[in-house]
């Protein structure tokens, strides 16, 4: 007998991906060149140069048996010790090796933070619109996913709705700033004012409510804006970061759990986030990558390329009819469907091999997502059938 639970995860692809494997096809077809791809947030902008400096160091001067193989289970004592002191220098964080759990991305340290917390009939409140892989990873820890909505068009934190939606099994609030798929980063206002909301309803359900801060875009900011550092603001923040878009390495699985010194319950909760990794498998992170980044921690993206895209899409896209979010992080524009149906929109696209995704699975289907880490000549190419689009 098959888990009907886990066949349906794997059977249904996730929109995104089918949208890509349907690119790939038609590429086939009409040729790489004419697809206008923007449904996948793979980085286009490869890893700094030090990256592979970094990769050849290690092999030409470790030990082989070192390099390759297991780490300790919450990752090499020379990795954490890095990050604490990046982490420190650039927020003056307090952080301590002994916080951070070395993990294989953000995803699966999502997994174990969510069952960490996990607790029975245990709530978790993401703002709509969100990483729609937030609900398998809520569901099969045993959770319940509850979706509040934006303050749109602004993108921020609706305090009313969220306030509204804490109930006293709420565990976390996940927030994910930069944002994938809107582009917004969170202001250091929107998130006092979550905090001071945070610490009221903590104090009214008599349990800690945490911050599940999933965090891989937190450097892939633009015109001079920096996304706050979130513990900074609300003790009770559990980090999860990684290194797949501010490095380039999506395909190396490295990132970092962080819970600070200062959050509630900090031994047993960085406990329970061990066991939690422990109990899916997921300890041990790449041991390469570790020596590796170790390194790197230092290294910043250059977002150049991206941000000329950013700019060439969405002045371009204004200046068509369209409305959007904000996009001042991550790689992503969230554009309003002009008629208000991102689903029937995206169908109309892909009659001219434009492959936008619809907002549906983000659980906000008037918009539409684009991802810009792709060529300015695809965008060139492109924006003549979004002007099309919008005068049809
Ligand atoms: N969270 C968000 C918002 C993402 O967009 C992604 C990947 O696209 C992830 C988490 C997963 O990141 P990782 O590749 O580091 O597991």
């Amino acid at each position: 007998m098959i888990n009907e639970k886990m066949y349906a995860l794997g059977a249904n692809r996730s929109c995104i991906r089918e949208l890509f494997e349907y690119g790939s096809q038609r590429a086939a077809v009409v040729g790489r060149e004419n697809v206008f791809d923007y449904s996948l947030g793979n980085p286009s902008i490869p890893a700094p140069a030090g990256v592979n400096e970094a990769i050849h160091a290690v092999l030409n001067e470790m030990d082989s048996l070192a390099v390759h193989g297991y780490t300790s289970a919450p990752g090499d004592l020379g990795l954490r010790q890095a990050v604490a002191a990046d982490l420190n220098e650039r927020y003056d964080a307090g952080v301590r090796p002994q916080d951070l759990f070395v993990g294989c991305g953000a995803a699966p340290e999502l997994v174990s933070v969510i069952r960490a917390l996990a607790v029975e009939n245990a709530e978790f409140i993401a703002v709509a619109p969100f990483f729609p892989e937030y609900r398998p990873f809520v569901e099969s820890s045993g959770g319940k996913l509850v979706v509040v909505p934006a303050d749109i068009p602004a993108f921020q934190i609706d305090m009313t709705a969220l306030e509204n939606a804490i109930t006293a099994n709420t565990q976390a609030i996940i927030l994910n700033s930069p944002n994938n798929p809107a582009g917004t980063v969170y202001t250091a206002e929107t998130l006092q004012k979550l905090a001071r909301l945070l610490d009221r309803k903590s104090a009214e359900v008599g349990h800690t409510i945490y911050i599940i801060s999933d965090e891989p875009y937190r450097e892939l900011v633009y015109g001079g804006i920096t996304a706050p550092w979130i513990p900074g603001i609300y003790d009770n923040t559990v980090v999860c970061y990684s290194w797949s878009k501010s490095l380039s390495l999506p395909g190396e699985r490295i990132g970092y759990v962080y819970v600070p010194k200062q959050c509630a319950d900090h031994d047993a909760l960085y406990a329970a986030v061990a066991g939690a990794a422990r109990s899916i498998g997921h300890v041990c992170a790449p041991s390469l990558l570790q020596k590796v980044i170790a390194r790197c921690v230092q290294l910043r993206p250059d977002l150049q390329a991206y941000d000329e895209n950013r700019r060439l899409l969405s002045e371009s896209l204004a200046s068509y009819g369209y409305e959007m979010a904000k996009p001042d992080g991550a790689f992503y524009l969230f554009v309003k469907a002009p008629d208000g149906s991102s689903a029937a929109f995206s169908e109309k696209a892909k009659q001219h091999d434009l492959l936008l995704v619809p907002g549906d699975d983000f659980g906000c289907p008037e918009y539409f997502r684009i991802c810009y880490c792709v060529s300015r000549d695809l965008i060139e190419r492109s924006l003549p059938i979004f002007e099309k689009l919008i005068k049809e």
